[in-house]
């Protein structure tokens, strides 16, 4: 259900394995693509891109690859060379490309133009979805249908929905000469942050997330405010030689929410059907790629061989355990508070020790659990490297 960046992912990945896919999109238009969305894939998906070939499929279409330099009081910490870096394909180019790619995967039909109206259950399981009047057997549903979930509300699945106290916008240009350092850089003002991401043909996306006490500001001539906003922040962009070539984009209330992945034998949840995270730190894509192979690791096996589901279904919730708990620390920032004396310790002593710098990237990149970041002895080398002379 759903070809989006989770959906197709699984359906390439079963179809790999030798499994049969239906993949049903309510867009009746391969190239209809998910406008609500920044795009900007962090390193911890590197690795799972490459291995599943993706990463080059999406440089073939030109996406924009790189590292990104983050700012906050402490000052830019710039990533040391070699480390995961991030790739940029807008939405108008990745869904066209993972539906071609899906489509083209022996074993997987994509079926545009249909929307699932209701699941077909038995004895407790979900055994397939109606699409209309046509019933769709099949052993396992998976629901890869975006943040409102559809399927998920069809089964009544509970929602853990909490707020977001940022709103976002964006717009793309052409001729924005950086100033900051890397590739991309992200501004954490306190508590705005604004973001300004390479992308593909030669465009730059700026982006603003200020915390909604601002709204008013941004309401009216919003490509304006948003361009103020940027050419305000520490070593913010040069503007003066830049063409707006987008509509702005954005959302006023993007709440996160979370719903059990596996909420009823024969149907599992994944992308932002399972975990809807704040946008702000740019992971729901990441997320979405690699809980797709997550899921068809733990459970393409015993699909095959025609055994239960419970093992596999097990080893999934285990696996997105790591998206969990990220999620948690992300819904904290979500409230856009001021940053906690925590964070600022980690910050400053992130300037002075390179091996903290190079764990506090990686934690950003969502390439390490955030307990490799978030733990007590963190906080003791932190401290250490913050106070020393
Ligand atoms: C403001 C904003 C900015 C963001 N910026 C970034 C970013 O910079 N980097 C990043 O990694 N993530 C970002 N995200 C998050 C990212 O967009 C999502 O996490 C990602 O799209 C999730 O992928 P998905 O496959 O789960 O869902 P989607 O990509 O939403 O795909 C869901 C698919 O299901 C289909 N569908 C829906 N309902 C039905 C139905 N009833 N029947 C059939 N098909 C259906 C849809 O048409 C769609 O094709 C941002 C999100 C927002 C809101």
């Amino acid at each position: 259900m759903g070809a989006g960046v989770a959906g197709c992912t699984a359906a390439i990945l079963y179809g790999r394995a030798g499994l049969r896919v239906a993949i049903i999109e309510k867009h009746h238009n391969i190239s209809t693509h998910k406008a609500l969305c920044g795009h900007f894939v962090l390193g911890g998906t590197q690795p799972m891109l490459r291995r599943t070939g993706l990463w080059e499929a999406m440089v073939d279409e030109g996406a924009a690859v790189g590292d990104v330099a983050r700012w906050t009081p402490a000052g830019w910490a710039v990533p040391e060379p070699g480390l995961p870096e991030c790739i940029s394909l807008r939405r108008e180019k990745l869904d066209p490309l993972l539906r071609t790619l899906a489509a083209g995967t022996p074993g997987v039909d994509l079926l545009l133009g249909r929307t699932v109206t209701g699941l077909l259950e038995s004895g407790g399981h979900v055994t397939g979805v109606r699409v209309g009047d046509e019933e769709i057997p099949a052993r396992l549903v998976v629901g890869a249908d975006g943040h409102r979930s559809p399927v998920a509300q069809v089964a009544g699945v509970a929602e853990d929905v909490a707020p977001n106290e940022r709103f976002g916008l964006w717009a793309y240009y052409r001729g924005v000469v950086p100033r900051g350092p890397a590739a991309s850089q992200i501004w954490s003002l306190d508590p705005d942050v604004g973001i300004l991401v390479r992308t593909d043909d030669d465009l730059h996306m700026l982006v603003a997330f200020p915390a909604k006490a601002r709204l008013a500001d941004f309401q009216s001539d919003r490509a304006g405010a948003l361009e103020r906003f940027m050419a305000s922040l520490p070593d913010g962009p040069d503007l003066s030689s830049a063409e707006r070539v987008s509509k702005v984009i954005g959302t006023n209330d993007y709440p996160c929410v979370k719903r059990d992945p596996a909420p009823k034998p024969g149907l599992v949840l994944v992308g932002d059907a399972a975990i809807t995270g704040d946008p702000t730190p740019a992971v729901g894509c990441g997320w979405a790629f690699r809980a797709a192979e997550w899921l068809v690791e733990s459970t393409a096996p015993a699909l095959l061989d025609g055994r239960d589901l419970n093992e596999g279904i097990t080893a999934y919730r285990k696996m997105l355990g790591f998206i969990v708990e990220h999620d948690r620390f992300s819904r904290q920032d979500a409230l856009a508070r001021p940053t906690n004396p925590v964070q600022k310790l980690i910050n400053k002593a992130a300037h002075r020790d390179p091996k903290l710098a190079r764990r506090v990237y990686l934690f950003a990149m969502r390439a390490i659990p955030a307990s490799d970041l978030i733990n007590l002895r963190t906080l003791l080398r932190a401290a250490w490297a913050a106070t020393r002379p």
